[in-house]
């Protein structure tokens, strides 16, 4: 199967109103756009130099998500290329974006990252501190935020995800429910090649897909 096929595959099993976003880290620019012209329309990057290369060849045709850790160094060059930063989870990672959107005369969409799996290393928020970490930074001028992503814990069979992406679910409708100010609770991006399947059943309006569009990855 081409990249081709394999986009054009996903489209069409993908339910109204559910977007795919193709997850490029350590593909080639010719590979992204193979995918883009193929139908995809949002881009993720792991990393702000991978991305900063796949952008002079693909451009801005498609939305750019990053997806990755992103450090504080690397958010002044993030906003430049980014349309939405999905892996936000604390205060100052936002005030940071806020400030340099400030001075780049923008205004970032971002979504809250939830460690859905509590696992001490990973990023995120807990799941019951999304909304205090909303609250403290709905306020940023500059920030929009938009919504959840989660990644669960890897590996284990799909259907192992699903109590986290229950759990994510269920905090975005308490959260959208509440309706805080400067906040729009639409995206939950959720779902990865595995378990994007069981993330479109709990409610995900966002998959992320690497490996099935691209091949598997030679690591990582
Ligand atoms: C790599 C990655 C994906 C896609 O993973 P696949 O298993 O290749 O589909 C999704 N989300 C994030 C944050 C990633 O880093």
């Amino acid at each position: 199967m081409t990249i081709k096929q394999n986009v054009r595959q996903i489209l069409n099993e993908l339910p109204a109103g559910v977007q795919l976003l193709a997850a490029a880290k350590t593909r080639e620019p010719r590979e992204i756009l193979e995918a883009v012209e193929a139908g995809v329309r949002i881009v993720g990057q792991n990393y702000v130099q991978e991305a900063e290369k796949a952008y002079q060849v693909v451009g801005g045709r498609v939305e750019w998500h990053f997806i990755g850790h992103l450090q504080k160094n690397k958010v002044k060059k993030a906003v430049d290329i980014f349309d939405m930063i999905e892996t936000v989870d604390s205060t100052e990672l936002a005030a940071e974006i806020d400030k340099r959107c400030a001075q780049a005369g923008r205004t970032m969409p971002v979504l809250i990252e939830v460690n859905s799996g509590r696992e001490e290393q990973k990023a995120g928020v807990y799941p019951e501190d999304a909304e205090r970490l909303i609250g403290e930074i709905s306020t940023l001028k500059n920030i929009r935020v938009m919504g959840l992503m989660t990644m669960g814990p890897l590996g284990g069979r799909p259907e192992d995800s699903r109590p986290y992406f229950k759990e994510t679910k269920r905090v975005f409708e308490r959260i959208r429910a509440s309706n805080p100010p400067n906040v729009e609770m639409k995206y939950l991006s959720m779902g990865m090649t595995d378990s994007y399947r069981i993330a479109l059943e709990e409610g995900a309006n966002v998959i992320r897909i690497g490996s099935r569009i691209f091949g598997e990855r030679a690591q990582g």
